[in-house]
């Protein structure tokens, strides 16, 4: 076991990141600005970036496993996980390592960590509430929710969660299915009301209200992330669909409503 497992005091950690898209970089940025010791491996080949970066870059994902992290943090899109993982060769794992996944549903990676990999691995679920936008000038009381589902190391677990404390994040424990319940509720209803401002092609004016400011924020924000992150918070969250009749519901309750008025309002004339 290395040093840095096995204190109880902040430490640097070796950290592997799987899947350095927009997200796994910005995780990164602030990692190695604390002094921690990044690899990665990707589907895309991110040699030259990583080199810029300080970064180690694995095409093999075998030497990538092999390269004896503190920390295997999964950065992949919410739809690709269970084929990345599934590919990966954990017979070759050299110790019992801590599986952190950063995906913006829980219930699903929970449930996919604890089905692929060694059972002597520990596994912490995370959303960082936050994204290259929201937390472009810093992460200062910005939201992180865990859930710790299998954690026998319990100082390589604190050192990871110090990151963002550090940070000054604020710290929400929090099961994988309460997260679920919340995000369907808001996050997802956020990313949709984005969306359907977009195919409406909604766009500023010369006559904003501060209001109307706002919409086009969110839907200039929303379709800065992938449509496979959208599409995933809706497949892979369970309370989603719901959200959505909801959504569908309650416009046709509204339209229902400024239609009877109509009504109303020309019979009086
Ligand atoms: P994303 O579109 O959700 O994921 C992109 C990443 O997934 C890339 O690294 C990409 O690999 C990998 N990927 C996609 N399809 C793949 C496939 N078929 N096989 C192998 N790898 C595949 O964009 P993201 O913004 O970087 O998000 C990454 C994760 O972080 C997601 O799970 C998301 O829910 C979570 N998250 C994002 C934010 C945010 O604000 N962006 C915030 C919190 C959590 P390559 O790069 O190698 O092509």
């Amino acid at each position: 076991m290395s040093i840095s497992s096995s204190s109880s005091s902040p430490q640097t950690l070796k950290i592997g990141v799987v899947a350095f898209g927009p997200f796994g970089q910005f995780l990164a940025k602030t990692m190695i600005k604390q002094g921690h010791t990044l690899t990665t491996t990707s589907r895309t080949d991110y040699t030259q970036l990583c080199n810029n970066m300080g970064v180690s870059f694995f095409r093999d994902v075998g030497a990538f496993i092999e390269a004896d992290n503190d920390v295997i943090m999964i950065c992949t899109s919410i739809l690709s996980l269970s084929k990345v993982m599934q590919s990966m060769p954990f017979h070759l794992l050299k110790r019992p390592t801590l599986f952190v996944d950063v995906l913006s549903v829980k219930e699903h990676p929970r449930d996919v960590l604890l089905q692929v990999l060694p059972e002597e691995s520990d596994v912490l679920c995370t959303h960082p509430m936050f994204g290259p936008e929201s937390g472009s000038h810093g992460w200062k009381g910005l939201t992180f929710v865990f859930d710790k589902i299998r954690i026998r190391n319990i100082a390589t677990c604190s050192n990871f969660l110090r990151i963002f404390e550090n940070e000054g994040c604020k710290m929400l424990e929090m099961s994988c299915e309460e997260h679920d319940k919340v995000a369907a509720r808001s996050q997802f209803i956020t990313h949709t009301v984005g969306r359907i401002l977009a195919e409406m092609e909604i766009k500023s004016t010369s006559m904003n209200t501060k209001s109307f400011e706002t919409l086009v924020q969110l839907k200039e924000n929303m379709v800065t992330h992938s449509y496979d992150l959208f599409s995933g918070l809706f497949i892979c969250n369970r309370f989603a669909k719901q959200e959505l009749v909801n959504l569908e519901l309650a416009l046709g309750k509204i339209k229902q409503k400024l239609l009877e008025r109509l009504d109303e309002e020309q019979n009086m004339n």
